[in-house]
C-alpha cells in the first residue's frame, strides 16, 4: 500500500472505520474513499457492482457491518443475518471483480464457539455451538471469513481476515437499548451523576469477563496487518488481559467519579461466561496494543462527556 493508493474504507462513518480513516490520514493516505449508508447502501447489489465500476479502489478495508450489544443481536436476528451477510459478499464479490489488490475483513470475537477453551486459539473456529445471543450475527462474520479464503484458493485474491475483540472508542453507540456495555455504563454513570440518582442498574450478574481494545489500537493493528499479512484464515486483534463486568462497572464509576450504589438486574441475559482472544499469533507478527483500559475509558470519557461540543 503506497499512500497515493485509493483506499476504500466501508463503514467509514462507524467507531471502527473512523478509526481506520484517522490512521491512513496519520500515515499520510490521500486517496480515502468513504460513503454514508445514504449515499451507498453496501446490501444493494447493483449500488455496489456501480460502486466499484466507477471507483475502482486498490485497497478495501470492510468495516460495514450491522452491529449492536447482546439485547440487539438477540432481538433483531434477522437483521443481523440478512445486513450483514448482504453487505459483505457485495464488498467481497466486486472487490474480486474490480481486481482489487488487497481486502480486509473485520469480524469479532463472537465468531468461537461458546465454550471453547479460553483465551481464544484461531483454530478453535468451528469446533464447537455458538452463543445463543448473537448466532446469527457469528454466523454471517464466518461465512465472511470462509468468502475471503475462497476467494484467496479458488481466485488467488489477497483478501484477509482479522477478528477484533471487544471494541470501545471515538463514535461509539450510546443509546442504551442497542450498546455494548461499555458505552452503556460511561452514560448510564455519567447520567446518574449529573442527576444525583441514588443508583445504577447494570445487566447480568457481573460475572462474565470480558476483553476491550481501544479503536485506534484496533485501527493501528488493522493498518500494520494490511501491510504484513497475507494468508488465509484469521489473526484475533485483542489485548490479552480481560475484566469482569463487575470490576468494569467499578472501574467507570470511578472514572467517572459516580458516589451511588450499583445494583444487579439478573434478568438480563450474560451472554458468553468468556470471551478473551489469544494474541500470540498478532504478537508474534509483530504488533501490540498501547492503551491501556484505564488510560482509554479516561479518553471517551473525556472527548464524550465532558467536552463543550
Ligand atoms: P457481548 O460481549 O456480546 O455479550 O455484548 P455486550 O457488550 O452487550 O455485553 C457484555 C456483558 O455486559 C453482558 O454480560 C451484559 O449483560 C453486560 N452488561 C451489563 N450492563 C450492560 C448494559 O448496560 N448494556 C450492555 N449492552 N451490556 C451490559
Amino acid at each position: 500500500m503506497e499512500n497515493t493508493s485509493k483506499v476504500y474504507v466501508a463503514g467509514h462513518n462507524g467507531m471502527v472505520g473512523s478509526a481506520i480513516v484517522r490512521r491512513l490520514q496519520q500515515a499520510g493516505f490521500t486517496n480515502i474513499i468513504g460513503k454514508t449508508s445514504a449515499e451507498l447502501d453496501l446490501r444493494n447489489q447493483l449500488a455496489v457492482e456501480a460502486f466499484f465500476a466507477t471507483h475502482q479502489p486498490d485497497y478495501v478495508f470492510l468495516a460495514a457491518a450491522k452491529v449492536g450489544g447482546i439485547l440487539a443481536n438477540d432481538k433483531y436476528k434477522a437483521d443481523f443475518l440478512y445486513d450483514n451477510l448482504m453487505i459483505q459478499n457485495n464488498v467481497i464479490h466486486q472487490a474480486y471483480k474490480h481486481g482489487v489488490k488487497k481486502l480486509m475483513f473485520l469480524g469479532s470475537s463472537c465468531i468461537y464457539p461458546k465454550m471453547a477453551p479460553q483465551p481464544l486459539k484461531e483454530e478453535y473456529l468451528l469446533t464447537g455451538l455458538l452463543e445463543s445471543t448473537n448466532e446469527p450475527y457469528a454466523i454471517a462474520k464466518i461465512a465472511g471469513i470462509k468468502m475471503c479464503d475462497a476467494y484467496r484458493y479458488q481466485y488467488g485474491c489477497n483478501f484477509i481476515s482479522v477478528m477484533p475483540t471487544n471494541l470501545y472508542g471515538p463514535n461509539d453507540n450510546y443509546d442504551l437499548n442497542t450498546s455494548h456495555v461499555l458505552p452503556a455504563l460511561l452514560r448510564k454513570f455519567h447520567e446518574a451523576k449529573e442527576n444525583g440518582a441514588l443508583e445504577v442498574t447494570v445487566w447480568g450478574t457481573g460475572k462474565p469477563l470480558r476483553e476491550f481494545l481501544y479503536a485506534d489500537d484496533l485501527a493501528d493493528a488493522c493498518y500494520y496487518l494490511m501491510h504484513h499479512c497475507n494468508e488465509a484464515g484469521f489473526v484475533n486483534i485483542g489485548v490479552g488481559e480481560d475484566i469482569s463486568i463487575a470490576d468494569l462497572a467499578a472501574l467507570i464509576k470511578e472514572i467517572v467519579g459516580y458516589e451511588g450504589n450499583i445494583v444487579w438486574d439478573t434478568e438480563k441475559p450474560d451472554g458468553t461466561p468468556r470471551k478473551l482472544m489469544d494474541v500470540s499469533k498478532l504478537t508474534a507478527m509483530g504488533w501490540k496494543a498501547t492503551t491501556t483500559l484505564k488510560e482509554g475509558i479516561e479518553k471517551v470519557y473525556n472527548q464524550r462527556f465532558l467536552q463543550p461540543t
